[in-house]
């Protein structure tokens, strides 16, 4: 589904991300770990196409396409989604509007969902306009459901939710990526962005990388790698890397 191969990514003159490569198979998904800074919202906005991000070195496959200088909108006609870790506020239109624009879907499958995510009274509201930050979370896993894509990119989905809504949160992102059906069966494909791990209680997840300093400094099964940043911190993980390195 993406495959990313020595990605050099720069901001204004500051060099962001390092080397990485990253490859995630139709069905799978991979969950981005790493401290504040290290470059975790970088990666997916350079992947979803940002025009403020630049490509230094490097290729971006989706679907067997070379999308690395691909305008934002030709990569989501492909089917590339993100949920914005903060989404912004679009005075003047309604939620409702947007949905209908984005989706293919029948609305009252978005009805049932926007139910389901105790989300029905906001339709009516201008997109994101003084929406908490809960709420920003769940009108983008909304916006996520009706756009449909096959890759979903998800950055922080669960930070600002209350705790009562991440397993919420966590049970229809599951959902979104076919993890409720047989390997076999699954298409979607996602990468999941979480500082907590607790959301991943509620979720099926193949594979786990830590980002720290814009590199990957690790990558392996997602609870082993969570266990050990919660015993020992990331700079076991840099530690780590250092040493395979040399
Ligand atoms: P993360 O999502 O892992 O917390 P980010 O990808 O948001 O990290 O940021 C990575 C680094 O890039 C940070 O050091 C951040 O300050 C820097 N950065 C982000 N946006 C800009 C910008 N517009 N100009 C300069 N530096 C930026
Ligand atoms: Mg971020």
């Amino acid at each position: 589904m993406l495959s990313i191969e020595d990605l050099c990514v720069k901001i204004g003159d500051k060099e962001i991300l390092k080397d990485i490569h990253l490859y995630i198979d139709s069905g799978e998904t991979h969950v981005l770990f790493g401290p504040n800074g290290a470059g975790k919202s970088t990666l997916i906005n350079t992947i979803l196409g940002n025009p403020k991000y630049e490509i230094v070195s490097g290729s971006i496959y989706f679907k067997g396409k070379d999308i690395t200088d691909m305008p934002m909108y030709e990569r989501a006609k492909l089917g590339i989604g993100i949920s914005y870790q903060s989404p912004p506020a679009i005075p003047g239109v309604k939620l409702k509007n947007l949905l209908e624009i984005i989706t293919n879907r029948d609305w009252s499958e978005i009805e049932k969902m926007a139910e389901i995510l105790n989300f029905k009274d906001f339709l009516e509201r201008e997109v994101n306009v003084g929406f908490s930050g809960g709420e920003a979370k769940r009108s983008e896993i909304l916006q996520i459901y009706a756009q449909n894509p096959d890759f979903i990119m998800f950055d922080e989905p669960d930070s600002g939710v209350d705790v009562e809504n991440v397993e919420l949160i966590g049970t229809i992102i599951n959902e979104l990526l076919d993890k409720n059906k047989m390997p076999s069966d699954r298409k979607k494909s996602g990468l999941i962005i979480t500082h907590m791990g607790h959301i991943l209680n509620f979720m099926d997840v193949d594979r786990a990388h830590v980002l720290y300093n814009g590199i990957v400094a690790c990558s392996g099964h997602p609870e082993e790698i969570l266990n050990n940043i919660i015993k020992h911190g990331y700079e076991r993980c840099v530690e780590c890397y250092q040493k395979k390195e040399h």
